[in-house]
């Protein structure tokens, strides 16, 4: 089994360049910056370092309260207006330089209390300051910006100065402009109003947060109004009045410090303005341009440095940052904004972490994943394989086995790896038990049996390689049940080997026992001996009855033809219907015949076939071995022979006779002497009526030839024939036959006695090209109508090549004689076949015309035939007449014409002449009796 190594990951490239990620990291900074997201992050830095650098304010102010306790002493709201006046007079009294009032004065109250302030303000000459409010009120129709401003008769003595405020989006108040419009002009915030701040102040500033407002000198105004205050406190000091109390609802939101009262604001502010910390914010994108170009011009120089360099680097950076901004904060009235430079910092780090990893780093990173992969997926493959996977150690135990393997032994994982593989395959074992055979199975697939804890055994396969794992060696087994696999190979050979129909060996398995048992029979010297056996008109039945029935016979005489042998013999079907029978050692000739007895007898009791009854034949050749032949095929063949015949003589069995043997010497002699039979007169000619069985008068005749051999006396045409075939000699003797029967017609013609004449014709004549012009040239020699002429053509000629025959046939009836099929029934023709030929008659074969009586799947047959014949168009001919029974029979089936010894043996044609003339069949002066009066 071999393990695949992992192939090496691909090359892993950055998209962007590092250069490329610097400006973006730049761009996203800025971003964070211009879009305001990291607002909330830079307050409260701003926060921090407020709080980091926290101060006492300036005692230069001094805020008069309006606190609870005023509200509480001074019960009256809203206070008269003389005790502001009162307030004025004791403050200015003190030596107070300024007084501001964060109050609104501007609707009238009592008249004289106005009349008194008034006093108040022009007694002051000039240093109270009153202030103006712009603020948006909601009206029936919306929203209206009001101006609220002192009263017209208090302007003339005071200054104004605005006390607007103006918070950040989140409502919180860091910023404080030194003027504000009003009313078309500028106006001094409070502040700078009391700041005395002048042109050169910036227009808006941060409040300095980091001035403390608890540590301002603050006066409650009951206090002041009583004169229980110290001068001291106010002397040459500015002053603010306005509210404290949380109840006057003046608080609003301030870093630091929470909500404060409007007055601290502007009292924050005021220290602001007087100490120089009028605080401008500065943009940080500068300061992160710069940092932006520093890193991408000296970024190398890092990116050579440990990444927890560059992790410190970075804090230290983002440190210094902040420091920097906060000693700018302290130093300058400044607020730098860090967020854009701190977000481009902290972007940094992490692609110069990335940086940091370089490309071994991340190839081993992807290794590991992909290893990680590879390794769950092959832990799939083992878990999900149909093949059984056994690791195995050096000493035959159990490392590990797969579910497959589970699955295959029968045998749940845990108890598998317990045992030790000797169990499960015993022959994996070597003999003395003390080692595994498996090194040598290293090379390819090997078969073994397998054995389940039930002792049931198997097939398996397997496949074995090594493997390590650091010091230990194993081995790696690969299982495959192979009992399907073997069934199914099995199931093959016995298909290749068997027929399909019966279940019986084939020809192939038959040839391949009788060479075993050949060899078996020359060591031991015991003959065997071989049969051929072909059951008598098969194709018949299987044609008229239909190939079922016929399918169905095969089988049963297969059955039939196992039951009377040994276990040893071998019964095989050769095809169609031919069988061959082996009888291995001892079967010398009368064991073997009275084999062939037994068949004989099994076959007397017909065949049950479905709802027939059915006589069947046997024909059995015998050969011997080794007397007949010592080679298997040859064996067959002269079986073959021996079967032929015991056919053709209607013997039942027959032993092989190298005498009937066309291929023997005394055969090849036998040619020779024909050859010359036809120039000395051996041959010669009888004729046999065919009777009109409707007429019951003689309708012509059938030529037959016979051979009067000097020393073998007369030879039967069944003999000779296929020697004339064989040797070529057929042809001259058909066109002898021929000729000689159109002269011997025509004289009995001449006689008074017109008759049709029926010539034989053999395969091998009618193959010949030529046949048909000879037979025109003989019709026109012999002044025969050619009507008169029928050509009987046996039934296998039409078996080979149909088209090539139908051509033949074609150019015969071309001719106009009439042609007949010969031995109807013995021969394998097809129904559909003999429909496409030009035919006139058919003749069934004498073998079931004379068995028709006893024999009823015979009748059937004929009946059959009649009935086919005549759909065809065709007259039938019976053969084998040989009792009124017989005619009676044909009559009643509608059967045409009748030949046979009841008739006539055939006669010479002398004898012919008289018989033609005498018998009641033939043309005599008498009537031609009924069946009934047939003489016996
Ligand atoms: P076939 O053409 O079927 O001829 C009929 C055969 O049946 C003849 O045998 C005839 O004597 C015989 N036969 C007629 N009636 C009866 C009967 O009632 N009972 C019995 N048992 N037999 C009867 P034969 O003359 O021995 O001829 C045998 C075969 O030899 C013929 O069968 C024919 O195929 C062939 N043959 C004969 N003469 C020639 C010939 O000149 N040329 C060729 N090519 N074949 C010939
Ligand atoms: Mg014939
Ligand atoms: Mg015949």
């Amino acid at each position: 089994m071999a393990v695949q190594t992992l192939s090496e990951p691909r090359q892993t490239r950055s998209l962007l360049s590092w250069r490329a990620l610097h400006v973006l990291a730049l761009v996203a900074a800025i971003a964070i910056s211009v879009t305001g997201w990291s607002d909330f992050v830079e307050r409260e830095l701003i926060d921090l370092r407020f709080k980091l650098f926290a101060q006492p304010a300036d005692r230069d102010l001094v805020v008069v309260a309006i606190d609870p306790q005023s509200l509480r002493e001074l019960d009256v709201w809203p206070w008269p207006r003389r005790y502001h006046a009162e307030i004025i007079e004791q403050l200015l009294a003190a030596g107070a330089e300024q007084i501001a009032f964060d109050i609104d004065f501007s609707s009238s109250s009592a008249p004289g209390d106005d009349e008194i302030l008034e006093e108040a303000f022009r007694s002051a000459s000039g240093r109270v300051t009153l202030t103006v409010h712009k603020q948006l009120v909601r009206t029936g129709d919306g929203v209206e910006l009001v101006h609220t401003e002192p009263l017209a008769s208090f302007r003339p003595y005071v200054n104004l100065a605005s006390a607007n405020v103006y918070p950040d989006d989140d409502g919180v108040i860091r910023q404080m402009p030194t003027s504000d419009t009003w009313r078309g002009e500028r106006l001094p915030t409070i502040s700078a109003s009391l700041a005395g701040a002048d042109s050169s102040a910036p227009p808006w500033f941060y409040i300095d947060y980091a001035f403390d407002p608890l540590s301002m000198p603050v006066l409650s105004y009951s206090d002041v109004l009583a004169g229980r205050f110290d001068a001291e406190r106010v002397r040459g000091k500015r002053i603010i009045v306005g509210a404290t109390a949380i109840e006057m609802g003046d608080q609003l939101p301030v870093p630091v410090h929470g909500s404060i009262s409007g007055v601290f604001i502007h009292s924050l502010a005021y220290q602001s303005l007087t100490q120089g910390r009028t605080l401008q914010f500065v943009s940080g994108l500068p300061l992160t341009l710069a940092i932006g170009v520093i890193a991408l011009r000296f970024g190398q120089h890092l990116a050579r440095r440990s990444w927890a360099f560059t992790a410190l680097f970075t804090a230290a950076a983002v440190f210094l940052v902040i420091a920097a901004a906060s000693v700018l904060q302290l130093a300058a009235p400044l607020i730098p904004e860090v967020m854009p430079t701190i977000a481009f910092l902290a972007l940094l780090f992490p692609i110069e972490l990335i940086k940091r990893i370089d490309q071994q780093a991340v190839r081993i990173l992807f290794q590991g994943l992909q290893l990680r992969r590879t390794s769950a997926m092959m832990q799939t493959i083992v878990d999900n394989t149909f093949d059984g996977i056994l690791i195995i150690r050096r000493d035959g135990s159990m490392e590990m086995a797969n579910p497959a393997a589970t699955a295959i032994f029968g045998v749940p994982g845990h108890e598998l790896t317990n045992l030790r593989v000797g169990r499960l395959i015993p022959d994996l074992v070597g003999q003395d038990r003390s080692h595994l055979d498996i090194p040598e199975l290293q090379v390819g697939v090997h078969e073994f049996r397998a054995r389940r804890p039930d002792g049931t055994t198997f097939p398996v396969e397997l496949a074995t390689s090594e493997m390590r794992a650091g010091e230990e060696q194993f081995w790696v087994v690969l299982v495959r049940d192979i009992t399907k696999r073997k069934a199914y190979e099995a199931q093959i050979r016995h298909q290749a080997l068997h027929d399909g129909l019966t279940g019986l060996p084939n020809r192939t398995l038959l040839m391949d026992r009788l060479r075993l048992a050949m060899d078996a029979a020359v060591r031991d010297g015991k003959p065997l001996s071989l049969l051929l056996l072909d059951l008598n008109r098969f194709k018949t039945i299987n044609d008229t009855l239909g190939h079922d029935v016929g399918d169905e016979l095969l089988c049963e005489v297969g059955k039939r033809l196992c039951a009377p042998l040994r276990r040893a013999d071998t019964v095989a079907r050769l095809g169609s219907n031919e069988f061959a029978i082996l009888l291995p050692a001892v079967m010398d000739m009368p064991g073997t015949l009275a084999v062939c007895n037994r068949i004989q007898e099994s076959f007397k009791a017909p065949f049950q076939l479905s709802d027939l009854s059915l006589e069947v034949g046997v024909s059995i050749g015998v050969a011997l071995f080794p007397d007949h032949a010592t080679e298997p095929a040859r064996l067959l063949q002269c079986a073959d022979v021996a079967m032929f015949m015991a056919k053709r003589r209607q013997l039942g069995s027959a032993v092989y006779d190298a005498q009937q043997d066309a291929n023997t010497i005394r055969n090849l002699t036998l040619t020779g002497e024909l050859r010359r039979a036809i120039h000395n007169g051996q041959l010669s000619l009888v004729y046999q009526p065919k009777i009109d069985l409707k007429t019951q008068r003689v309708r012509g005749v059938e030529v037959l030839s016979r051979w009067r051999h000097p020393t073998h006396g007369s030879i039967p045409p069944d003999e000779f024939i296929p020697h004339a075939e064989v040797s070529g000699l057929i042809g001259p003797i058909t066109e002898w036959v021929l000729a000689t029967a159109m002269r011997e017609m025509s004289a009995l013609q001449q006689a008074g006695f017109a008759l049709d004449l029926a010539v034989n014709f053999s395969p091998r004549v009618l193959q010949d090209d030529a046949l048909p012009q000879m037979v025109a040239d003989s019709i026109r020699t012999g002044r025969l109508d050619a009507r008169r002429l029928t050509l009987e053509i046996t039934e296998s000629f039409l078996m080979d090549d149909p088209e090539d025959r139908l051509r033949i046939i074609n150019g015969l009836r071309d001719v106009g004689v009439r042609l007949s099929i010969d031995d109807f029934g013995t021969g394998y023709s097809s129904l559909s076949y003999l429909k496409r030929l030009p035919l006139d008659e058919l003749k069934i074969d004498k073998g079931f015309v004379m068995n028709m009586h006893e024999d009823q799947g015979d009748a059937t047959i004929v009946r059959s035939t009649v009935d086919l014949a005549h759909n065809l168009g065709l007259k039938v001919v019976a053969e084998g007449v040989e009792t009124r029974e017989h005619v009676q029979m044909l009559q009643a089936l509608g059967c045409d014409i009748g030949q046979g010894y009841l008739f006539s043996r055939p006669l010479p044609a002398d004898q012919l002449q008289c018989w033609l003339r005498d018998s009641p069949w033939g043309f005599g002066r008498a009537a031609a009796p009924a069946v009934e009066a047939v003489p016996s």
